[in-house]
């Protein structure tokens, strides 16, 4: 029995909802949509296996291979089953209904990236086990939006194993050959409350804080030195995105922190910027009675850059006829390359139209992925 139509495929994968999110409130599990994915894969011919994520019942990765596991090349296309939520009143459609009208199809995930996983699996209609030399392996992930814990799970267990992987994040199907990590860090600052009548008996935080930003904007505009010219902002940035301390005016404060992202190049290394990071924050405060703590807010992602001698590179480009470029976004790309892939981000849909009101992907996108990805495999696996 092959899988179903493509179009039952997306729409019921929109139609199944898979949020994660950093906020309790808005968490879902993804149980459900990897459960899709795995009949329709066995159904397809492939070994479906089933990986639950520690400490979440609701939430798996899913790894299917089809042709022979024990090979040792191979193709991954890999792709994550959640997505981030949603702002109900701002949808002109219902996001949980795929919705084709003038030549868009509409849904919560729909670009960002549910769409790639059905593509991948009609892709993969046309080839039989028996007609690969190397192996298809198609991965589905749980929590990419929030805490690349699918992701972790994979690169803990060493797998899958293959030579290529294949990303189908939207990148308007470029092959992405390079983006930045993004690093999510707070600095807290402890001083002593009092009467704010009388300054000196108490140690206000939002003093020390003050000397602290500072220290943090010179460090920003240090990491402005180190550029790549192949991205559209092409130095680290470091934004300070959330500030919050003490209570009443009439009370000193006690007690302040930032919370910051920061998105480093290619090459640099995240226990590197977070050691820096301290130390700018302890000259900032020497000789002062403030106490403070740094601390990482959420494991993030590092850079990630194909190489210079990436054949999957080459490959993408000649089949999409776009010359690989940068972008500005994370993804899983790091982790696989750490397992040993040759791997490139490579995609239907835009980023502009994911996280965000009315998510679509271009009907016509469809067609150009199934294709070029089918002489992918046709170039990888046979
Ligand atoms: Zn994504």
């Amino acid at each position: 029995m092959p899988a179903p139509a493509l179009s039952h495929m997306l729409a019921q994968l929109i139609a199944t909802p898979s949020v994660s999110s950093v906020s309790p409130q808005f968490d879902m599990g993804n149980r459900a949509v990897i459960d899709l994915l795995a009949g329709w894969l066995e159904s397809a011919g492939f070994l479906v296996e089933i990986l639950p994520l520690e400490h979440h019942r609701d939430k798996a990765n899913l790894i299917a291979t089809l042709g022979d596991a024990s090979a040792s090349d191979g193709l991954i296309l890999a792709g994550h089953t959640d997505t981030v939520p949603w702002d109900a009143a701002r949808w002109r459609f219902d996001p949980f209904v795929w919705t084709e009208l003038e030549g868009r199809g509409y849904g919560l995930g729909s670009a960002d990236m549910k769409s790639f996983l059905a593509l991948a699996i009609e892709a993969a209609r046309v080839f039989k086990a028996g007609d690969l030399r190397q192996p298809l392996i198609i991965v589905a992930t749980a929590d990419e939006e929030s805490s690349m814990d699918g992701a972790c799970l994979l690169a803990r267990l060493g797998r899958p194993k293959a030579r290529f992987c294949v990303i189908g994040e939207p990148t308007n199907l470029t092959p992405v050959h390079l983006h930045k990590g993004v690093m999510m860090e707070a600095v807290t600052v402890f001083g002593r409350s009092g009467h704010s009548s009388d300054p000196d008996k108490g140690l206000n935080a939002i003093d020390g804080m003050t000397r602290v930003l500072a220290a943090l904007t010179a460090w920003r505009d240090s990491l402005k030195l180190q550029q790549n010219a192949a991205f559209l902002v092409p130095y680290t940035t470091v934004n300070f995105g959330h500030i919050c301390g003490g209570d009443n005016p009439n009370r000193i404060c006690p007690q302040c922190a930032v919370h910051f992202d920061v998105r480093p190049l290619p090459g640099m290394d995240g226990a590197a910027l977070r050691y820096a990071l301290r130390e700018r924050v302890q000259a900032a405060l020497k000789d002062t009675d403030f106490t403070f703590e740094t601390h990482t807010l959420s494991p993030g992602v590092e850079p990630f850059s194909s190489g210079e001698h990436s054949q999957l590179t080459a490959f993408l480009t000649q089949i999409s006829g776009k010359a690989p470029k940068a972008v500005a976004f994370g993804t899983e790309a790091p982790f696989y390359k750490a397992l040993g892939c040759d791997t490139v981000v490579f995609g239907p849909g835009r980023i502009d139209e994911a996280h965000q009101p009315d998510e679509y992907i271009e009907l016509s996108a469809l067609d150009d992925t199934v294709r070029m990805v089918r002489a992918l495999i046709a170039r990888c696996c046979l």
